[in-house]
């Protein structure tokens, strides 16, 4: 199975939800986050001081905790010769399993971008920060829409338009007042426009230069034609900025609408930003709802037939579906049930009750997550799977109305 970007970021997301949930019940849970360059024989001579320095910590549990940890960690570490291009991030601790238990556990993240700095963190959390702030798109385009009386730069960042600068000119209109000389009257409008070019292209590029220069993508620009294209003539931006320009689009407001405007009439350009990609599945799902084409599906049960029929083009999951499939069985006759439950801590407890037919305990024999078992099922069918936010409108809709499953089909099947 090759997994998608999109399954992946999924999972890393629901890892650090793991993860975040993990508490020790002193201050005994390491972090050690690993660059690539890190020399692991650094690492294990410092684990060793650590080790010493833990023999002075007074409550004879977490001093036990913290040293099995550090000895776990310097076991693990033999395994890893050199970390992987992106680091490796190592968890390890006693962690809090209630009922005045715990458990020794260690989980090892390759994560998705380059740890930049090495850490050793000890506390009664797992420390996350660095890997929280991989999840959020850095990528950043600059916008920029004008005419000659208005003009307003703005940033999509992500899944956000940010209104950054608002410029207005006072270039006369193309009517000369009486008693003017033509040209004169053309010459002194020229100038203005010029002037007021000048001045978007200094407040556009200072806000664009402004940008981490690794997540700034390029600049797009759009207006009334000819202005646009006589702006990006011009050549009024920085040269750094210039070389950005990523495409020109006809755009009718230049106020803040305008920037928004804008960013509708990118769809295809920016097909490689997630939020776009999104977008455009939920319009076709909403479309085919609202049109009764037939050709949409949401709800579990239905959603579930139309895959197992190989009808799905797209199964469209919310990314905050947090649902098991439990498979039941009775420990006497050969009665078995499935069942979906909503994820709750102290879930593992859960009693299925008696056999309907037999009488007997029923016992929970298998529980998988439903956004895994509903993607295996995609799998086998040749079907793509979409993982859907919830930070738009429509996506919201998915998780609340449509109970965060829905499908876009293939052809018509009346589920
Ligand atoms: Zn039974």
């Amino acid at each position: 199975m090759v997994e998608s970007d999109a399954h992946k970021k999924y999972e890393f997301k629901r890892t650090l939800e793991t993860l975040r949930d993990k508490r020790g019940r002193g201050t005994e849970l390491i972090s050690l986050y690993i660059p690539h360059d890190k020399q692991v024989s650094d690492i294990t001579s410092q684990l060793r001081e650590e080790f010493g320095q833990a023999s002075n910590i007074k409550s004879r549990v977490t001093r036990q905790n913290v040293q099995g940890a550090i000895e776990s960690l310097l076991s693990r570490l033999k395994l890893i010769p050199k970390a992987p291009v992106n680091g490796v991030v190592i968890f390890c601790g006693a962690v809090d399993i209630g009922a005045n238990k715990t458990d020794m556990t260690t989980i090892i993240i390759e994560p998705p971008e380059p740890i930049v700095s090495y850490k050793y963190h000890c506390d009664s959390a797992f420390l996350l920060t660095p890997l929280e702030e991989m999840l959020h798109e850095q990528k950043t385009y600059g916008l920029l829409v004008l005419d000659r009386r208005e003009a307003t730069v703005g940033l999509l960042k992500g899944k956000h338009i940010e209104e950054m600068a608002h410029l207005t000119s006072n270039v006369p209109g193309k009517q000369r007042k009486g008693g003017q000389s033509a040209h004169r009257f053309q010459q002194l409008r020229l100038i203005a426009i010029n002037d007021f070019y000048t001045r978007i292209a200094d407040a556009a590029s200072a806000v664009f230069i402004a940008i981490d220069h690794k997540d700034f993508q390029g600049v797009f620009i759009g207006g009334p034609s000819p202005t646009k294209e006589e702006f990006e003539a011009g050549e009024f931006l920085h040269h750094e900025i210039q070389k950005k320009i990523l495409g020109l689009f006809d755009v009718a407001n230049t106020d803040e609408s305008g920037l928004t405007e804008l960013f509708d009439q990118l769809g295809d350009v920016l097909s490689d930003v997630d939020v776009v990609k999104e977008k455009k599945h939920m319009e076709m799902f909403l479309r085919d709802l609202v049109n009764d084409t037939g050709r949409s599906s949401y709800g579990e049960e239905q959603v579930r037939k139309n895959l197992q029929m190989g009808s799905v083009e797209v199964l469209l999951l919310s990314d905050e579906l947090r649902k098991v499939r439990l498979t039941i069985k009775c420990g006497n006759c050969t009665f078995e049930e499935k069942k979906t439950m909503t994820k709750k801590p102290g879930d593992d407890d859960y009693q299925p009750g008696n056999c309907t037919k037999c009488g007997s305990s029923l016992r929970v024999v298998d529980s998988t997550d439903i956004v895994e078992e509903l993607s295996s099922i995609a799998d086998q069918m040749g079907t793509n799977v979409a993982f859907i936010s919830s930070d738009f409108e429509e996506g919201s809709q998915l998780l609340n109305a449509f109970g965060g499953i829905a499908a876009i089909l293939r052809f018509k099947t009346g589920i």
